[in-house]
C-alpha cells in the first residue's frame, strides 16, 4: 500500500517530511517495504511554499486486518478485501496530516492511498511542466484509489504525481529532526563537522558552500528539519549522525529522491519558451552582459530564431562573475528554469561551448608625423592629431584580443543558489 502526501507545511513551519515520519509511527502495525520518498516536483510552479517536495511511503500488509468465519482443520479467516483496507488507512492518515499540517491559507493537503501507482508520464509531466487538477481526479476517480484533498485540493496533484514516480536517476537524502521545544529557535550545528562531512565523506554533495564559506544543509524556515545530507550512498550519509555536532537529532528517516537528477529539465527546447517550465537552449550571445540594481546579471541569448533574457540573480553570488565574463558572440547552452513576466530564463547550469574572439581599444593611434597619440574626434568619427592635423581612421587603433578568462565546460550556480533537482557537477557524468 502506497501513502502519498504534499502540500501540508507553509513559510511558517512544519515540512510534508516531518509528516512522513509521523505517519510511519501512526502505522506501525505495517512494514516498510520500500525506502520513504522524498519526490520534488516542478521548481517552477508559482504555488509552492519552498522546495515543492511530495513524500510517499510504501508499506507492507503485515497488520490487515482479518475476520475469522471458521474452522476446518485449521482457523478459516476472511481477510477484508482491499478498498475497505484503503479507505481505514485513509482514515488514520488523515487524523495525521490533521493534526500536523499547517492551516495557513496556501496550504492546500492532498492525501492518495493506493495499492497501484498511476503511469509515470505524470510524473514527467509534474517534475518539468504544469498539471491540472482535472487530469490528476481523472486517474484518481478511474482505478481504485481512497484520497482526501483539502481546500483547493491542489495537494492532490503533488502526492498523485509524486507516486507514479519510478526512478531512473535518483539519490538520498538524510534527514534529521529536532527536538519539538527547539521548533523556530536558532539550530545549533557546528559548521566545521558539516565541512569536514562534505569534504571526508563519498558520493555526498551540496553539503558545504566552500566559496560562501557556509554550511548549506540547514533550512532557513522555523520547521521540524534540524539538517538534510544529500548523496547517492545511504551508508555514507548515515556518517553525518556521528560526524555532525550540534544540538540532538530527535529523530531521522533517509529518502529515496529524485534531487540532483536534472529529471526538471526539458532536453533541447527549440521553440518558444514557456512559463513555469525549465529549458536547455543552445545559442549565441545577443546581447551581453549587463547588470541591474541589486546586483542582477542578464544577457541575451539567440536559439533557433527566438531570443531570450538569461539572467543569473544576486543570490548566485561568485556565478556572476563567470557570466560577466560573457561576451556576445559566444555560443553557449542554457539550462535554467523559465520565469513569466517577462519570459527569463534563471540560469542553473551554462555550458561554454565557443568562445567569440574579444577585441578592445588598447590605445588611440599614433601620428605618423610627429609619433604622439592622436586624439578621438567622436564616437566612430576616427582620430585626428592635434599638433599636425593628420586624421586616422577608427580602425586605426590599436586593438588587443582579450584574454576570456572561461573554459569550454559547464559552469554552474554555487551550492547556497542550487535548486534541488538540479543535478550538480559533480554527478554531471550522466548529462
Ligand atoms: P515543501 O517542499 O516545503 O514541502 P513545497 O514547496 O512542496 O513545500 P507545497 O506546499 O507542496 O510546496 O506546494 C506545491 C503545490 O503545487 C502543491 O499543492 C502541489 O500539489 C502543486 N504542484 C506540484 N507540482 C505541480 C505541477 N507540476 N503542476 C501543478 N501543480 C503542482
Amino acid at each position: 500500500m502506497y501513502i502519498s502526501i504534499d502540500d501540508t507545511d507553509s513559510k511558517d513551519g512544519m515540512c510534508t517530511t516531518y509528516l512522513a515520519t509521523e505517519l510511519i509511527k501512526e502505522f506501525n502495525d505495517l512494514y516498510l517495504v520500500d525506502h520513504p520518498r522524498l519526490v520534488r516536483l516542478n521548481p517552477n510552479v508559482p504555488w509552492k511554499t519552498r522546495g515543492n517536495g511530495a513524500i510517499v511511503l510504501h508499506l507492507g500488509q503485515g497488520g490487515r486486518k482479518k475476520r475469522k468465519i471458521g474452522y476446518i482443520d485449521e482457523e478459516i479467516y476472511l481477510y477484508e478485501g482491499d478498498s475497505t483496507f484503503l479507505n481505514e488507512a485513509l482514515e488514520r492518515a488523515t487524523a495525521i496530516v490533521e493534526k500536523w499540517a499547517c492551516d495557513s491559507e496556501g496550504t492546500n493537503p492532498g492525501i492518495v492511498i493506493s495499492n497501484q501507482r498511476p503511469g509515470i508520464e505524470l510524473y514527467k509531466k509534474a517534475v518539468k511542466d504544469v498539471v491540472e487538477l482535472t487530469e490528476v481526479m481523472d486517474i484518481l476517480d478511474g482505478g481504485e484509489y481512497s484520497y482526501k484533498g483539502y481546500k483547493n485540493k491542489r495537494g492532490l496533484i503533488g502526492a498523485t504525481s509524486a507516486l507514479s514516480w519510478e526512478p531512473d536517476d535518483h539519490t538520498y537524502e538524510l534527514l534529521t529532526y529536532r527536538e519539538d521545544a527547539r521548533w523556530g529557535s536558532e539550530r545549533d550545528l557546528n559548521d566545521e563537522d558539516v565541512k569536514r562531512f562534505d569534504i571526508e565523506t563519498l558520493y555526498t554533495f551540496d553539503s558545504y558552500d566552500h566559496e560562501e564559506n557556509i554550511q548549506a544543509i540547514a533550512p532557513n524556515s522555523p520547521c521540524p528539519v534540524l539538517y538534510g545530507v544529500r548523496g547517492e550512498e545511504p551508508s555514507e550519509l548515515m556518517k553525518a549522525l556521528s560526524m555532525i555536532g550540534g544540538e540532538r537529532v530527535e529523530r531521522w528517516l533517509l529518502f529515496l529522491t529524485n534531487q540532483a537528477t536534472d529529471d526538471h529539465v526539458q532536453k533541447q527546447v527549440i521553440g518558444r519558451l514557456r512559463p513555469w517550465t525549465s529549458c536547455d537552449i543552445i545559442g549565441e550571445i545577443s546581447r551581453s552582459p549587463w547588470t541591474i540594481e541589486g546586483g542582477h546579471v542578464f544577457f541575451d541569448v539567440d536559439y533557433n530564431g527566438n531570443t531570450v533574457t538569461a539572467a543569473a540573480y544576486e543570490p548566485t553570488k561568485g556565478f556572476r562573475d563567470v557570466v560577466k565574463k560573457l561576451t556576445d558572440g559566444d555560443k553557449v547552452r542554457v539550462i535554467g528554469g523559465v520565469r513569466k513576466d517577462p519570459i527569463t530564463v534563471n540560469i542553473e547550469k551554462i555550458e561554454i561551448l565557443e568562445l567569440a574572439e574579444k577585441k578592445i581599444k588598447k590605445s588611440n593611434p599614433k601620428c605618423p608625423d610627429c609619433g604622439k597619440r592622436m586624439s578621438s574626434m567622436g564616437k566612430d568619427a576616427g582620430y585626428r592629431c592635434k599638433r599636425c592635423r593628420i586624421k586616422a581612421d577608427e580602425d586605426e587603433a590599436e586593438i588587443v584580443t582579450v584574454d576570456r578568462d572561461l573554459e569550454q565546460k559547464y559552469y554552474e550556480t554555487p551550492v547556497v543558489a542550487r535548486r534541488h533537482l538540479s543535478k550538480p557537477l559533480k554527478r554531471v557524468e550522466k548529462l
